[in-house]
Parts: structure tokens; sequence; C-alpha cells
């Protein structure tokens, strides 16, 4: 068995659950896990049917980009996985999707401010837009290096759609179901062309003070995040 063959293994699961659950389409997206004890990551390759991958196709990559192990080529957004796990010691597992509802929002550049509790528990106190940059691009992986510095697990691409950040795959995958929760809420609730009311400010703080303690926890290696 070779050393990253449970990351492999993890990848490929990860990216069939998402395609069954209607997250990733086509070949859209990409995914990534942080290989524990190395300055190095797993990562989806390019273009490549993810119900027809397997744990051999998976990609190893330096922190840095330098191909460890893998036969074709790493996602395009090597780069931006890249710079979130230099910019956040938090993170251990990465989801970009095209996810539709996010996407449409991201379109008309509409960020999600606080609506529901387990939100800002778990993505943070906003979903904010990230202007738009190519894909595959340094101009894109330079931008998102600069927002994820505010702590958050979940953004929207302008013009493409999710990156969602999370300490393990497992939560990375919550996390973009919660997202497009509040996405399609959101979305539905801007179509009554009522006032959509937030959650209280003081609730936002708590919330979003738990999601700190746990990031602070996980960073110092004394990972047990609350489970409320
Ligand atoms: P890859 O197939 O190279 O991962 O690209 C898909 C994508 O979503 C680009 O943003
Ligand atoms: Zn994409």
């Amino acid at each position: 068995m070779g050393q990253y063959d449970d990351c492999k293994q993890l990848i490929v699961q990860t990216a069939q659950l998402l395609v069954g659950k209607g997250y990733l389409m086509a070949t859209g997206g990409n995914l990534s896990l942080r290989v524990p004890g190395k300055n190095a990551f797993a990562i989806t390759p390019s273009n490549y049917d993810y119900m027809k991958m397997t744990p051999e196709d998976v990609c190893i990559l330096a922190i840095d980009r330098q191909v460890i192990e893998g036969r074709l080529a790493p996602s395009v957004e090597a780069g931006m996985h890249a710079a979130v796990y230099q910019a956040r010691g938090d993170v251990n597992a990465i989801v970009h999707t095209h996810q539709v509802y996010t996407s449409a929002l991201a379109l008309v550049k509409a960020s999600i401010p606080a609506l529901f509790d387990e939100q800002v528990r778990f993505l943070g106190r906003s979903v904010e837009i990230i202007p738009y940059a190519p894909s595959g691009t340094s101009f894109l992986a330079n931008t998102i290096a600069k927002h994820v510095r505010n702590h958050h697990n979940a953004y929207m691409l302008q013009n493409h759609g999710a990156l969602v950040l999370g300490h393990d795959m497992e939560r990375a995958v919550h996390n973009v179901e919660v997202l497009e929760k509040c996405a399609v809420a959101y979305l539905l609730a801007l179509t009554t062309e009522r006032k959509v009311t937030r959650i209280p400010l003081a609730v936002r703080e708590i919330a979003f003070a738990k999601l700190r303690k746990d990031q602070k926890r996980i960073e110092a290696g004394e990972y047990k995040p609350a489970s409320e």
C-alpha cells in the first residue's frame, strides 16, 4: 500500500458522492485534501470523468505544486487550492463546485448575509462574492488567497461557482450542502421582493466565535470541534 492511498481513496469517494448529490456536474469543479503531516495535498485530475476516476488517477502535489505522484495533469485550479492551504492552517479539505443555486447568486453578485444560525456556525458571517478572474489563473488564486483570510468557509466565485473549505473532507461536504441550502432559500426569498430578514447581530457573533474557536484549536493541533 502506498503512503497516499487513504487520501486518494477519500478524494474518489467524495467526488462520486458529490456527483450523486448533484453538486458536481460533468467534469466541472475539483477537490483536494491536505496530506496529514506533509506539506502536500491530493487533488483531482483535470477534466476527468468523476465516475470513471480511480485512486490511481488522483494527483499528489507539493504545496509549491511540484508533482509528487500522478500520471494525469492535476486540476487547473491546483494553484487556488495551494493558496488556500498556505493561507489557512485550519483547512484540510477544499471543494470547488459549479453548484447551480450558489452559481446563480454569484452571477448577480448577491453575497449571502447572515440568514441562519447554522450558516454562520459553519460558513462564517456571510458568504462573499470573490470578484471574477479567469479559471485556472494565478489572478484567481491570488484574489482568493486574500479573501480567505477572513476565516470564512464558503465563498462564491463571480461568474463561476463555489469555493468551500473544511477542517476535514466530511465537514467540507457538509458545508457544500449548507451553502446550497442557503442559496436556494435566499434566492426564493429574494423573488418575493419582500424584505429578507437576518439573524440578530449578537447571535451571528456568538455563532462565528464558535467557528473561530474550532479553527484555532485545529490550527494548534488540538482538534475537537464543539458539536453544537
Ligand atoms: P479541472 O477539471 O481542471 O479541475 O477544472 C474544472 C474547473 O472547475 C475549473 O474551474
Ligand atoms: Zn470551476
